[in-house]
């Protein structure tokens, strides 16, 4: 019992970060009177202008290269005596005042606890709390510290702006087990249940981190959980740390919660960035778009208008004024289409660079979506089929998913990514196993299946951003409305590594599309598609 208690007292001190069952008042994530919408009723700290997590959008960080590395002195190999506790909320082990970030933040930070957030429930459920580029990734380790140069304890920091520091690592699923772990995860099963805890004799916490910890992004912002002090110099570092997915699986089922179900954590949904900037101690992969010189931008400009062979000419003209075509050049730059739900009959007509008589494939694109329902993306009508090949995505509030046609059989792949920019989609096929995978923003999901041992008939037609209804019929229902941005197909299936290059817009390892290849073959634009300077990839 003494056990037990102690526990929770040191959890009480220290775990302001996650002081959920501490606080008087009871809040939750998302069911009852007090969820995440409602904290700032109860705790005014929550309803402030920086709170966390947030999204990091690699694009709009500023990259500072004074931002110093981060020295960490005492996080190597050590014995002692280390409490572990399961609080009933996640997994907690006090860190021994030796440990301290000596050197890259104001002052000298001293380490009080880590504890991990992950997700559960079922395998397609991601927990990490900051999102990067939209993407949640499997868990998140934050590793808490307060400023000790110039407050006394953690307590005497918690609520204080220059209060405290924590450095976030997000966790990835990869093939090969993480042995660093092999005894965290193995001694989570001591802990099982709520409120026990045990001491554990060695602690190597360098190890657990990833081995390059040059980048990462930097923001201020607050707990993620009532009461959401603004207290926190966060630092969340870019390279994720990998575990198996046999170690993932044990972390996300090992423990009970205090009704002794299950412990999988929620989440607090991103919060906005306000004026905020988040800072970056290196150039994230998608900063380097920004560095053309001006002779590849007037030379791909120059292409750019070669390929929009028929503005102008082909313009729906149903009663809508229609302002006359005068690109300025930065619009021009790259090739972005933008489809506006207030001008029917936009779509664009593609010239494929070879005939779909495809047994595989891979359609990859970027995708700001504004239409809700079902947004058509690509269609291709052939030997009388309308849905020969179609790809479409649906985003509305109860229903997202990815919908894939092939001769006139569908496939829907439900996912649960919230967005609201920015999204890159590919979808695979290959009629040998008739297997379908999507991928949203470089992650994989479940594998569907469809036509296996089937071709696509070639000679059709492709357009993009309506659905064609009947042969060559274009229909307005289930138009895309939105942007799109380099919209590639492929005659195979990409790799892992491919995909993950092309969402990361690494144009060196990014091969375009041999069969739809965006900017060079050529599209005819039709009904007022406008072209948009809001490039994705820049
Ligand atoms: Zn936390």
């Amino acid at each position: 019992m003494m056990e037990i208690f102690s526990a929770f007292v040191s959890a009480a001190l220290v775990c302001l970060v996650n002081a959920g069952a501490h606080t008087d008042i009871h809040w939750t994530y998302k069911e009852g009177s007090l969820d995440q919408m409602h904290w700032a009723t109860k705790f005014p700290d929550c309803g402030g202008k920086k709170q966390s997590p947030i999204d990091i959008q690699r694009r709009n960080v500023r990259f500072n290269p004074d931002m110093l590395k981060l020295e960490l002195s005492g996080y190597e190999a050590q014995n002692g005596l280390f409490r572990m506790t399961n609080n009933g909320h996640r997994v907690q082990i006090d860190l021994p005042d030796t440990m301290k970030i000596t050197k890259g933040l104001p002052g000298e930070f001293t380490a009080v606890q880590m504890h991990l957030h992950w997700g559960g429930l079922d395998s397609e459920l991601s927990g990490a709390e900051h999102t990067i580029d939209g993407v949640r990734y499997m868990a998140e380790l934050h590793v808490v510290h307060y400023n000790s140069k110039k407050y006394n304890s953690f307590s005497e920091a918690k609520d204080k702006p220059d209060g405290l520091a924590v450095l976030a690592f997000v966790y990835d699923d990869g093939h090969f087990e993480n042995t660093y772990y092999s005894d965290f995860i193995s001694n989570l099963g001591k802990i099982q249940f709520a409120g026990q805890s045990m001491n554990i004799s060695n602690l190597d916490v360098r190890s657990m981190l990833p081995e390059n910890l040059s980048n990462f992004f930097r923001y201020e912002g607050s707990l993620t959980t009532p009461p959401c002090h603004e207290s926190i110099i966060w630092t969340v570092f870019d390279t994720p740390i990998t575990l198996s997915q046999n170690q993932i699986n044990k972390l996300e089922s090992s423990l009970m919660d205090l009704d002794n179900k299950t412990l999988w954590n929620d989440y607090r949904i991103a919060q906005p960035l306000n004026d905020r900037v988040v800072e970056s101690s290196f150039l994230p992969p998608l900063g380097k778009g920004t560095f053309c010189r001006q002779e590849e931008i007037e030379s791909r400009l120059h292409r750019i208008e070669g390929l929009i062979t028929s503005l102008g000419k082909n313009m729906y003209s149903g009663g809508r004024s229609l302002r006359p075509f005068k690109p300025e050049h930065s619009d021009l730059f790259p090739l972005v289409l933008s489809f506006d739900d207030k001008n029917a009959d936009t779509y664009a007509l593609a010239q494929l660079s070879k005939p779909m008589d495809l047994d595989a494939f891979t359609v990859c694109m970027h995708v700001l979506l504004k239409g809700r329902g079902v947004n058509t993306v690509i269609s291709y009508s052939s030997n009388g089929h309308d849905n020969e090949l179609m790809v479409s995505i649906t985003d509305d509030t109860n229903v997202r998913e990815v919908g894939l046609w092939i001769s006139n059989e569908f496939v829907n792949m439900p996912h649960s990514l919230k967005t609201q920019d920015w999204t890159n989609y590919c979808v695979t096929w290959s009629s040998h196993s008739g297997g379908v995978d999507l991928w949203i923003n470089g992650m994989g999901g479940e594998q569907r299946h469809l036509q296996s041992s089937h071709m696509i008939s070639p000679g059709g037609t492709l357009i993009l951003g309506k659905d064609q209804d009947g042969y060559l019929g274009i229909s307005n229902t289930d138009a895309f409305v939105g942007k799109m941005t380099d919209v590639n197909i492929w005659d195979y299936v990409l790799t892992t590594a491919e995909i993950r290059d092309q969402f990361l817009c690494q144009k060196n390892g990014t091969i375009a599309g041999n069969v739809l290849s965006w900017g060079s073959s050529k599209l005819r634009i039709f009904g007022g598609v406008q072209l948009d300077n809001q490039y994705r990839c820049s």
